[in-house]
C-alpha cells in the first residue's frame, strides 16, 4: 500500500513514523522542511511540495493538518489535491476540524471520483506515538473496510460513527464534555478545599463516588492530588488550554448551524477564552482551576 501523508507536526510526525514501522510505502510532505527530513530519515520518501506528494499517485492519502481553514485550503479548487490525485484515492482526514466542513470536503471529493473518510482523533502526542490513538471515523463502511489496516498501524480503537462529518461530531461533542467536565472538577474540588477538607482526601471520595470522571480521576486539576498530572508540573505538557478552546469553539459553531443549545459549552468557550487571554493558552487545560484558588 502506498501511502501519502501530509502534515507531519506534533501528532502527524508520530503517525507517520508508526506507518512505516508497520511497513507501508509511504511518501511524505510538510512545509517545515525539517519535519520532512526527519520521516525521510526513517526511510519515507521526502516530497518537495504537495504538487509532488499527489502527483506520485498514492493509494491512500491522509492528512494531519492544524484546522479547516487548512484542510479546505489544501483539499479545494481547481489545483487542490481532490483534482490532482489519481482517481480513485481514498482520502482520510485526521485533521480536527467542525463537521460542516468535513462534510463539504467529503462532498467535493465524492463529486470528483474519490472516496473519503474524516478520522478525528484522540489520544494525544503521546498516543500519536505509540500507536494507541481513537480513530472516530465518518464515512461509508466499505471504505472504514480498506482504511482499518492502515488506522491499526496508527491506533489501538477504530469507530465508526456513521456518515461524512459524523467522526468530527464525535469529537466536537466529547471535548466539549471534557471542557465542562474539567471546570466542573475544578469548582467542586476548590470548593471542598476551601471548605476545610484535604485535597487528596476529596479527590478520593469523588473517584469512588458519582462525581467521578477522567477530569477526577486522571488529570485531576488540583496541584499535589495526583503524581503524574500536568497539575503537579506546574501545569505543563497535557492538553493545552489553546487547544480546549480551539475544539470548544468548533462544538459551539456546529451548535449555532444546528439552532442547538449549549449553554454549558459556550459558558466553558468563555471561560477557557478569558483564562487564555491571561496568558495561560499553553498550560494544560487544568489550569482553569487558577480562575477558582485562593492565593
Ligand atoms: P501541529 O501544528 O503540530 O502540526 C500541523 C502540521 O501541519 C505542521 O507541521 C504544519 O507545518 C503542517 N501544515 C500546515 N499547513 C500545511 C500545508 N498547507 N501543507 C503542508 N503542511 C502543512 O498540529 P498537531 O498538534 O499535529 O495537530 C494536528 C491536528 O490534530 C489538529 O487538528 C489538532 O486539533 C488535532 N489533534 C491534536 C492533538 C494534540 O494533542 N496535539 C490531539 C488530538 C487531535
Amino acid at each position: 500500500m502506498h501511502i501519502g501523508f501530509l502534515g507531519l507536526g506534533n501528532m502527524g510526525g508520530p503517525m507517520a513514523s508508526n506507518l512505516l514501522k508497520a511497513g507501508h510505502q509511504l511518501s511524505v510532505f510538510d512545509l517545515s522542511s525539517q519535519a520532512v527530513a526527519e520521516l525521510a530519515e526513517q526511510g519515507a520518501q521526502a516530497c518537495d511540495s504537495l504538487q509532488t506528494l499527489v502527483t506520485g499517485a498514492p493509494d491512500i492519502f491522509i492528512s494531519m493538518l492544524p484546522a479547516a481553514a487548512h484542510v479546505k485550503g489544501v483539499y479545494l479548487g481547481d489545483d487542490g489535491v481532490i483534482q490532482q490525485l489519481r482517481k480513485p484515492t481514498l482520502l482520510i482526514d485526521c485533521s480536527t476540524i467542525d463537521p460542516h466542513s468535513a462534510r463539504e470536503v467529503a462532498q467535493a471529493a465524492q463529486e470528483a471520483g474519490h472516496r473519503m473518510l474524516d478520522a478525528p482523533v484522540s489520544g494525544g502526542t503521546s498516543g500519536a506515538q505509540a500507536g494507541t490513538l481513537t480513530f472516530m471515523v465518518g464515512g461509508s463502511p466499505e471504505d472504514l473496510a480498506q482504511a482499518q489496516p492502515v488506522l491499526e498501524a496508527m491506533g489501538k480503537n477504530i469507530t465508526h460513527c456513521g456518515d461524512n462529518g459524523n467522526g468530527q461530531v464525535a469529537k466536537v461533542a466529547n471535548n466539549m464534555l471534557l471542557g465542562i467536565s474539567m471546570i466542573g472538577v475544578a469548582e467542586a474540588m476548590a470548593l471542598g478545599v476551601s471548605l476545610g477538607m484535604d485535597a487528596k482526601v476529596l479527590a478520593s471520595i469523588i473517584n469512588t463516588s458519582s462525581g467521578r470522571c477522567w477530569s477526577s480521576e486522571i488529570n485531576n486539576p488540583y496541584p499535589e492530588v495526583l503524581e503524574h498530572a500536568p497539575a503537579n508540573r506546574g501545569y505543563s505538557g497535557g492538553f493545552g488550554t489553546d487547544l480546549m478552546l480551539k475544539d470548544l469553539g468548533l462544538a459551539t459553531e456546529a451548535a449555532g448551524l444546528a439552532k442547538q443549545p449549549v449553554m454549558l459549552g459556550a459558558a466553558a468557550q468563555q471561560l477557557y477564552q478569558a483564562f487564555s487571554l491571561q496568558g495561560n493558552g499553553t498550560l494544560d487545560f487544568s489550569a482553569i482551576i487558577k480562575l477558582y484558588l485562593k492565593e
